[in-house]
């Protein structure tokens, strides 16, 4: 077997058009930027699909070239000057790499850049202007990528997360790999077939632990069962997101051409038929805590507020959960993670044990809820520096960029200086909060959170409180998603582009 030179990339965000916040560089070098040999340290051993890509390039015994990986957790558009240094570095190392054999990315698909609406494809298409017609590319996307046909246009090598909360991202790296390996070890040749449904698709219910979402994902990996079949992805899109690309689709990759785009055409028909399923109503804040309040569980129960949750694109700075916990005068709970840099701050100065005043949350987006005014105790401080010990990204190394834990009467309040979901609970942990002892959370998080957090909590309730990325979509001015679209207008065929 030939010892190929494989090139690894990864090019990540989910933007959220809505969002008042820019993604600068910043953004990006505090989640994970990192060009050449850095790659390798940065994501050797991580359940990332780098981290499958890099197993299975030193399995087969080839040579990584690692090119540069820039990754920023989701929130507003990606400036458009953030996103020329990105995509020039990138063009850069490829250009230095020398000669490659294969190419792997890992691509996020819901990516805006102020001007761009398809960065991913637009960076494919320089990628592939640069390497060639022929160097085989394989990518990896993530299940809420807005894709359109024109992807297919680079390679048709592509597979989708089946998992959400997403823990197959190293398995999808494996997968994308290994089918590169096809190419190039066998000759084979891969085809694609994609069909775009008029379906903008609320991820609250996109589980694939059980409901709609479970069902599609069980369907795909039947079809992928025949051997002509290489992937079969279902992507249920990023509904806050207003550009032509938005909503579902449906992507298989295989080696009959008809049969890719049988199948293709069969599970798309069975996302729209679905779609129902996605749509569930929520309880108001009070009257879920008030509900919340009567459960008599021996672990904690947990609130998601979903409108607000950072890897949704929200702010992570509302403050109706928040609000509402305070007044109910809650024994025991806990409320994370509040993103607020100034509170952090005067934390900072004050020290750990002062007792200060402070004006919480409602900076960045006040029209959901002003800013909550507390006597708080400052219980303990750190750089917020932790490793993820839970099923998702385990073993990434994440900076919060500060943390106080703070409490306010019966309430224990986690500051950071950066929004993110309270996904691991670490994030807790690492400043001496132990989730577990609680009786209330109170988490700005959506789906992936219960990864971790299932097996210690009783039950979770989902919140209707007002924020960025409110299940409701009719809170959105859309102007640019393809119309007429479900649900927002009424329709009779799902299937918008096929190819
Ligand atoms: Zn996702």
């Amino acid at each position: 077997m030939a010892s190929y030179r494989i090139g690894i990339a990864f090019f990540y965000h989910e933007s959220h058009t809505f969002s008042p916040v820019r993604t600068t560089l910043d953004d990006f070098i505090q989640e994970g930027y990192h060009k050449g040999e850095k790659i390798l340290a940065a994501y050797t051993g991580t359940k990332t699909e780098v981290g499958g890509f890099i197993d299975v390039v030193r399995e087969k015994g080839g040579t990584l070239v690692p090119l540069l990986c820039a990754a920023a957790i989701p929130s507003g558009p990606v400036t458009r000057e953030t996103y020329e240094v990105i995509r020039s570095q990138m063009l850069d190392a490829i250009e230095q790499a020398g000669e490659m054999d294969g190419l792997l990315l890992a691509l996020h698909g819901a990516m805006v850049v102020e001007g761009v609406t398809d960065p991913e494809v637009e960076m494919l298409a320089a990628i592939r202007e640069k390497v060639g017609e022929s160097l085989p590319i394989a990518t990896t996307l993530d299940m809420h990528a807005n894709l359109g046909r024109r992807i297919l246009d680079f390679t048709p090598l592509h597979f989708g997360f089946k998992t959400y909360p997403h823990v197959d991202m190293y398995e999808q790296g494996c997968k994308a790999a290994t089918m590169l390996y096809r190419q190039l070890d066998g000759g084979t040749r891969f085809y694609a077939s994609f069909v775009k449904l008029r379906a903008l698709l609320p991820s609250l219910n996109m589980r694939t632990a059980e409901g709609p979402m479970h069902d599609l994902v069980e369907l795909a990996k039947k079809q992928e069962q025949d051997p002509d079949i290489g992937g079969a992805s279902i992507f249920g899109g990023f509904p806050y997101a207003d550009i032509p690309e938005a909503g579902a689709s449906v992507l298989v990759v295989g080696t009959d051409q008809e049969k890719t785009r049988k199948t293709a055409r069969f599970l798309a028909q069975q996302v729209w038929e679905n779609r129902e399923r996605f749509v569930i109503a929520l309880p108001k804040v009070r009257d879920a805590l008030q509900s919340a309040l009567q459960i008599q569980a021996d672990k904690p129960i947990a609130l998601a507020d979903i409108s607000d949750n950072p890897l949704s694109g929200g702010t992570g700075d509302t403050t109706e959960l928040l609000r509402e916990m305070i007044a109910l005068d809650l024994e025991n709970a806990l409320f994370g993670a509040l993103y607020d840099e100034e509170s952090l701050q005067a934390c900072m100065e004050a020290a750990a044990g002062a007792t200060i005043r402070l004006s919480l949350g409602g900076k960045l987006s006040p029209e959901f809820g002003p800013p909550v005014e507390v006597d708080a105790k400052i219980m303990a401080l750190t750089n917020g520096v932790f490793t993820n010990k839970g099923p998702m990204n385990t073993g990434l190394l994440v900076d919060t960029n500060g943390a106080a834990h703070i409490r306010a009467g019966g309430l224990d309040i986690l500051l950071t200086g950066r929004a993110l979901s309270a996904n691991d609970p670490e994030l807790f942990r690492h400043i001496g909060i132990e989730p577990t002892t609680k009786r209330i959370l109170g988490l700005k998080v959506k789906n992936h959170f219960r990864a971790a957090f299932d097996p210690l909590v009783s039950q979770v309730i989902y919140v209707d409180a007002p924020g960025l990325a409110s299940n409701d979509f009719t809170h959105f001015a859309y102007k640019q998603i393809p119309r007429p679209i479900w649900p927002l207008d009424e329709i009779d065929g799902g299937f918008m582009e096929e190819g």
